[in-house]
């Protein structure tokens, strides 16, 4: 019997078909999971107090989007933003649900008067909860469009947990098989929003395949390995980073060195990290990401930037 021997480019162009390209974000999985690995890292880290804090968001995102009902874009909107090849749910659009104004009150409520905070706390919720108006959305629209130079670092991270509440409950609304790839594969092709880390899953179908996670609404799609998520660069260009059991940060050392590494690239100079569920099943992209920030100065002392910042701790040098 005649075999037919398919071409290493034929191999591949069905290796591709059969990977599924989008995880989209479960509801009642993402911020709890997110809040529990902060609260896993947090006494280990080296900024362990900033993790319970931002584990504490977590909580009061997870109870905001369990009753958040996100009005999703109709046909139209859909053929038009595919017809113009750009996301659905664009972030930078400047267009949001007027609900996610409640969604940060609810979150300053929990938030405030906890003891487990510093005072300083206290005094950026009341900051937020007595801004005029104007101010709040024109801190949404520099976070959504990452102008760092006019963004409120203390406030950001309260104000950008709830535009990612109102992404995460829109992502959801989507089915993973309607979403449709962009040309540019370095952004999220549902709201258009950078990356905050990636991961190599563990679970089929999506075994050994790594994903990039959005930082705004968590969105996963699929990016083939050893290929920079910045620029598109591959070969010997990529390289990898990441500290050994010795180091200060024990977040990294207690897990083993290869929990989370830096992904570098020779071409433009940045790194993303990459976290290995198929090690550690509990790993979360932005959690751990934000948990190995000795991993960070370790790339910075060697010259690289980072390609996109965490969206829980906006820094002013990332513009
Ligand atoms: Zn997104
Ligand atoms: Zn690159």
């Amino acid at each position: 019997m005649a075999q037919r021997i398919l071409e290493p480019g034929q191999i591949e162009t069905l290796a591709q078909r059969s990977i599924p390209h989008i995880r989209l974000p479960v509801r009642a999985q993402l911020f709890a999971r997110r809040a529990a690995r902060l609260r896993e890292l947090a006494p280990v880290a080296a900024i362990g107090d900033y993790l319970q804090f931002i584990a504490a968001i977590a909580d009061a995102q997870h109870a905001a989007l369990k009753g958040f009902a996100a009005t999703m874009p109709d046909q139209l909107q859909l053929d038009s933003a595919a017809g113009n090849g750009m996301p659905p749910i664009l972030g930078a659009s400047g267009a949001r649900p007027p609900e996610w104004r409640d969604v940060l009150d609810t979150i300053c409520a929990e938030i405030s008067g906890k003891d487990e905070f510093p005072p300083g706390v206290d005094a950026i919720v009341a900051r937020i909860q007595h801004a005029p108006e104007q101010w709040i959305q024109a801190q949404a629209d520099a976070m959504l469009a990452a102008r760092h130079a006019v963004i409120d670092q203390a406030a950001a991270p309260m104000i950008m947990a709830a535009l990612q509440v109102c992404w995460a409950a829109l992502a959801s609304g989507f089915v993973a098989d309607n979403v449709t790839a962009l040309d540019v594969a370095g952004v999220c092709p549902l709201c258009g929003s950078l990356p905050v880390a990636s991961m190599i899953c563990a679970n089929s179908p999506y075994q050994g395949y790594r994903y990039l996670h959005c930082g705004l609404c968590a969105t996963e799609w699929h990016m083939v390995r050893a290929l920079c998520s910045h620029c598109g660069a591959s070969g010997k260009s990529v390289g990898y980073h990441y500290l050994d059991s010795d180091s200060k940060d024990k977040s990294i050392g207690t897990q083993g060195a290869d929990a989370v590494r830096a992904e570098s690239c020779e071409q433009c100079r940045s790194y993303r990290k990459i976290v290995y569920q198929e090690k550690y099943p509990d790993v979360e992209p932005l959690a751990d990401d934000l948990a190995s920030l000795a991993l960070d100065l370790l790339l910075c002392e060697h010259g690289y930037h980072r390609a996109s910042g965490n969206p829980m701790l906006w820094q002013p040098d990332e513009s």
